[in-house]
């Protein structure tokens, strides 16, 4: 029998950062992952980390995404100084563009929500934008833009690094981490929770499901009542000489992300397909249309490579984040839909509050499971 103060279950970023933040505060923790440790949607996800002030905004979820966006660049160097792995964070800044009536309307509606809240966001005519980035000068920019802003505090985080990092983190510090476990249920049994796999019984002080997109079937096992609905992304990669563009370029839902090292990123898709992860053909050539309208250089080149990966969404597009109603000991972290690896730190941080009964760091009311 092993027993530990904390049993997360889920290794990707959610689990994976409560882990790491818990053990960090002196819990002795144990993660359960039924697959690969670092893996799951986070791994397949963009790393797009958009701008947010906590300070200015009442609205929780400003909060949430203000917190993390604080600690991203705190968490991005204690990794690296811990495992010495470099988890890519970069302050590149984020381009808007609008192309249509349609998404110039949408950016200007933005435009008041950054001004309100005091986030340095600056619009662009096209010569300033292709001034800022020349090579958008060949392709649908030059010609159609209607107009663009740049949000300086916009980072970007390379996932699979991230999720490296954190994992190595985790195992330096003592987490006791088992891959290839479902958990099939959790109960609480008096003053400690019990968690079935196929081979083993796993208990601890208090267990947190962080199963992504996959978590309802665990709650709904061990009668716990919500939805999380998966919502299949689609993304591209392209590897170039160097980077085309030094800043993320989004418009609409659709966005190039550039490394350092010329591989650039083309995404994504929202499609409701229960737990398919394939790729399809339609949605993979809607992609390269985009990308070659915007930046004609890419026509005549291959992406090498194509995946797909499952956002954990809920039916009010907040996340579950706190304790399960009516148990003592267990508690969620799931539904982060397309904002998990940015929302992660904020949400390890609270989750990490509650258990060790610190002063909360942000008021969970608005993410509690049964919320009206
Ligand atoms: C194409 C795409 C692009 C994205 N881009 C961005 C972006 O730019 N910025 C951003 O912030 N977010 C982005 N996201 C969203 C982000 O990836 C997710 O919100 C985030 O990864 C969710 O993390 P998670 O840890 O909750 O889930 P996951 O990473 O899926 O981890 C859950 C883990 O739990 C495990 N698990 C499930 N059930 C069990 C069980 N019963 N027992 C044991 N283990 C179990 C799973 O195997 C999995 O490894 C993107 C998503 C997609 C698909």
């Amino acid at each position: 029998m092993t027993h530990s103060d904390l049993t997360v279950v889920g290794g990707g970023v959610m689990g994976l950062s409560i882990a790491w933040e818990a053990v960090r505060r002196g819990l002795q923790v144990t993660l359960l992952e039924r697959d690969t440790i670092g893996r799951g949607t986070s791994w397949t996800a963009a790393g797009i980390l958009p701008p947010a002030n906590d300070r200015t905004t009442a609205d929780p979820f400003d909060r949430l995404r203000g917190l993390s966006h604080r600690l991203h660049p705190q968490w991005a160097a204690e990794l690296r100084a811990t495992t010495g792995i470099d988890n890519g964070l970069r302050h590149c800044g984020g381009l808007y563009l609008a192309m249509s009536p349609g998404e110039a309307a949408a950016l200007i509606g933005l435009q008041q929500y950054w001004q309100a809240y005091d986030i340095q966001a600056t619009r662009y005519d096209t010569a300033q934008l292709l001034a800022d980035e020349p090579n958008l000068g060949q392709g649908a920019a030059a010609t159609r833009l209607r107009t663009a802003f740049l949000l300086p505090d916009e980072y970007q985080i390379r996932s699979p690094d991230h999720l490296r990092a954190l994992r190595a983190a985790c195992q330096q510090a003592g987490v006791r981490l088992h891959a290839s476990t479902l958990v099939r249920k959790f109960t609480e049994r008096g003053r400690a929770v019990e968690l079935e796999t196929d081979g083993q019984t796993f208990h601890s002080d208090a267990a947190v499901l962080a199963g992504g997109a996959w978590s309802s079937a665990i709650a709904t096992a061990s009668g716990v009542d919500f939805d999380i609905i998966p919502v299949r992304g689609q993304m591209l990669l392209y590897r170039l000489p160097q980077p085309p563009f030094r800043r993320v370029i989004n418009e609409g839902n659709r966005y190039f992300v550039p490394r350092d090292d010329g591989h650039l990123l083309v995404g994504s898709y929202e499609e409701e397909v229960g737990f398919r992860t394939d790729t399809t053909p339609a949605a993979i050539a809607t992609l390269r249309q985009w990308a070659e309208g915007l930046y004609p250089d890419l026509q005549p080149i291959e992406p090498i490579r194509t995946w797909a990966g499952l956002r954990p969404n809920t039916i009010d597009g907040f996340p579950y984040i706190g304790r399960v109603p009516d148990r003592q000991r267990l508690f969620v972290a799931t539904g982060h839909f397309r904002s998990g690896m940015h929302l992660s730190c904020g949400t390890a941080v609270a989750i990490v509050d509650l258990l060790t009964d610190t002063p909360p760091s942000l008021d969970l009311d608005a993410f509690r499971i049964g919320r009206g």
